[in-house]
């Protein structure tokens, strides 16, 4: 492709990006295809010789795009958003386009001192400390990661970097049963074992029961054994329950140990004043992380992470061979010794444009706008007899199911689970479940950046028409259960 094809072919990609949005309410939410369906239409092989590239655009309208999963889509309910906006995808063009690697200031120095500056921005935006230095890593999978690795050295004066299994102190981590998966998986790659990892029983309200951590620390320190970290969850995936940041705290500086918070989803929440009171007691906190890229429009991979000791950060990662000594790194930010990669992209861009595209006012009022209507759904569910509210709605999550007083809990999971799937394939809507207490639990999440009222009203209609359905046919089957 020469640079006047490129031309042609960016403007035609532009307009059909825009039509796919302008349109995207027209496509089934969740992929028909089944497996082996789209692996079954691709070559076995390379091609041999370049193809046409309209050949190829051809082949991504018909073969892919029926094989996707439409994230954007305002009905799409499921997980948690991982919302994108125009900016964001214009940041993002504009990043491939200059490609650069910004692992040293000097690969990059915009890269570098602007990430420092969307950084100190975002932190001050969401209520954190100005003592708390953030970089951008590629997810909160990793930034997590990043913590306990940070934890792991600090504690062992970075003993395990050196001599590796032979420092063996016994090291324990801490977290609530609904912690996200990602936090034993940390602990796993971190060699702390997953035996180590222990998980701590949850309040009513599905955060973190304190007197129970408080009991576990004190029965490990009993045992010989040495707490190493605590993990808080500020909204855990399955409801959005809120740890409490101030108790764990003190638990944290009662005995010493490391204090990680994964906001990973309901930090972006923080930018609005009403729900600062969630991260009371933040200076007791070493390291934290929320995802742009999940509820900030910022498409996906950017994870912002804040770390209040940087040096006990760049001091577990940093490494320095001959070939990446630069004149400055004495005065700058040289970000691969603020993780895991040497290679990093160029996420600040794309942050940037949306930091200052939509202002704070404009973040405030979506973000408000989403909470609103996760209200209306919560309103809707308490006014239907058929429906429960399985958790207390925190943030834009609705936990819910479908109820019926001669059912038990087993035939109201196995019901539950087929509204789930007829809702799903209807292809109008999206959404995924999860266990709460032993009942299966259907999530309805409203954070799609250009979602309406007009989307939540038919979507209810959607889940009206199916539990009327199910109810139907439960009332006719009703001897089998
Ligand atoms: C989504 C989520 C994660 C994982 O985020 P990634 O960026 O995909 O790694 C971790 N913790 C919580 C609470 C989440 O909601």
């Amino acid at each position: 492709m020469d640079v006047n094809e490129f031309r042609k072919y960016g403007h035609q990609l532009i307009d059909w990006i825009a039509d796919y949005y302008d349109n995207i309410g027209d496509y089934d939410v969740l992929s028909k295809k089944l497996p082996g369906d789209i692996l079954n239409s691709l070559p076995k092989s390379a091609p041999e010789k370049g193809e046409n590239f309209d050949e190829i655009l051809n082949d991504f309208y018909k073969i892919i795009m029926p094989g996707i999963t439409h994230w954007q889509h305002p009905k799409f309910f499921a997980y948690f958003p991982s919302n994108t906006s125009f900016e964001s995808l214009l940041g993002e063009f504009l990043t491939s386009a200059l490609g650069p690697i910004a692992f040293s200031w000097q690969t990059s120095p915009a890269a570098a001192e602007l990430e420092e500056t969307v950084m100190n921005w975002l932190r001050d935006l969401i209520g954190l400390p100005s003592n708390f230095q953030g970089v951008i890593q590629d997810t909160a999978s990793t930034s997590t990661l990043v913590s306990l690795l940070t934890a792991r050295e600090k504690y062992s004066n970075y003993a395990i970097n050196k001599i590796g299994s032979a420092y063996s102190p016994n090291y324990r981590v801490y977290a609530s049963e609904e912690a996200h998966s990602s936090v034993e998986k940390a602990v796993k790659i971190a060699g702390i074992g997953a035996d180590n990892f222990i998980k701590i029983s949850t309040n009513d309200d599905y955060s973190i029961n304190t007197s129970e951590l408080n009991y576990a620390i004190r029965k490990d320190l009993m045992q010989g054994k040495t707490p190493l970290a605590i993990v808080a969850a500020l909204g855990t995936t399955s409801s959005t329950a809120m740890d409490n940041i101030e108790e764990v705290g003190n638990i944290a500086a009662k005995y010493g140990v490391w204090f990680h918070v994964d906001a990973a989803y309901a930090g972006s929440a923080l930018i609005l004043p009403e729900y600062r009171h969630l991260i009371k007691g933040i200076e007791k906190v070493d390291t934290f992380v929320m995802n742009p890229h999940k509820w900030l429009f910022t498409n996906f991979d950017a994870s912002a992470y804040f770390a209040k000791d940087k040096n006990a950060l760049i001091r577990t990662f940093t490494l320095l061979p001959e070939y990446l000594k630069t004149n400055h790194d004495d005065k700058v930010n040289n970000y691969r010794d603020w993780g895991i990669q040497l290679g990093r992209r160029f996420r600040a861009l794309k942050l940037w444009f949306v930091l200052r595209s939509y202002g704070l006012e404009g973040l405030q009022d979506k973000i408000r706008f989403h909470i609103k209507l996760a209200e209306k759904f919560e309103n809707f569910i308490n006014d239907d007899i058929d429906f429960e509210i399985n958790a207390p709605r925190t943030l834009n999550l609705v936990c819910f199911r479908f109820i019926s007083d001669s059912l038990s809990n087993n035939e109201l999971n196995q019901l539950n689970e087929q509204l789930l799937n007829n809702i799903n394939s209807t292809g109008k809507i999206y959404l995924t479940h999860t266990k709460l207490n032993g009942k299966y639990t259907l999530r309805f999440v409203i954070g799609k950046t250009y979602v309406t009222e007009q989307d939540l009203h038919e979507s209810i209609q959607t889940i009206l028409e199916q539990k009327e359905l199910l109810k139907a046919k439960v009332t006719i089957n009703s001897e089998t259960f």
